[in-house]
């Protein structure tokens, strides 16, 4: 019954979730790599003349939430990153991967998500 209740929440977290709702194909997105667990896009609003958003595919709310079992998806997360800087022409001048945890941060969308930045120089700290 309680576990029965924990998978009727998980169930409804991603089918509310808009980059699950993304990676299932139901919202358009601008996709730049996919593989079985992450899914790379651009960010609709960009900040910077290179912006994408990586993912990973199953329904992780934030950074908060990731636990050990994680580590390695995070490291290929992280991977995917370098070689999309790379892709996009941004590695050689420098990028910012960052990720916005709870509310003092910014996070809008609760499904974790790397930001890669790129193509313009960025300040430090930031605002
Ligand atoms: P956060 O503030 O949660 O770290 O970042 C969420 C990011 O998702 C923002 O940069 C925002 O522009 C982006 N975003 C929000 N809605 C959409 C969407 O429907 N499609 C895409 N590609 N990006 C989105
Ligand atoms: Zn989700």
């Amino acid at each position: 019954m309680f576990f029965d209740a924990v998978v009727v929440f998980a169930k409804k977290d991603s089918m509310d979730c808009l980059f699950c709702r993304i990676a299932k194909r139901e919202i358009p997105a601008d996709i730049v790599f996919e593989n079985e667990r992450v899914l790379a896009f651009r960010d609709i609003q960009p900040q910077a003349p290179v912006h994408l958003l990586i993912i990973p595919k199953r329904h992780i709310a934030g950074l908060n939430d990731i636990t050990k079992a994680d580590d390695q998806l995070l490291g290929e997360m992280l991977n995917v990153a370098r070689e999309l800087a790379k892709k996009e022409g941004v590695s050689t001048d420098g990028y910012r991967v960052a990720i916005n945890c709870g509310a003092n941060a910014g996070q809008a969308v609760a499904h974790l998500h790397y930001h890669v930045l790129g193509g313009r120089k960025f300040t430090w700290p930031p605002g």
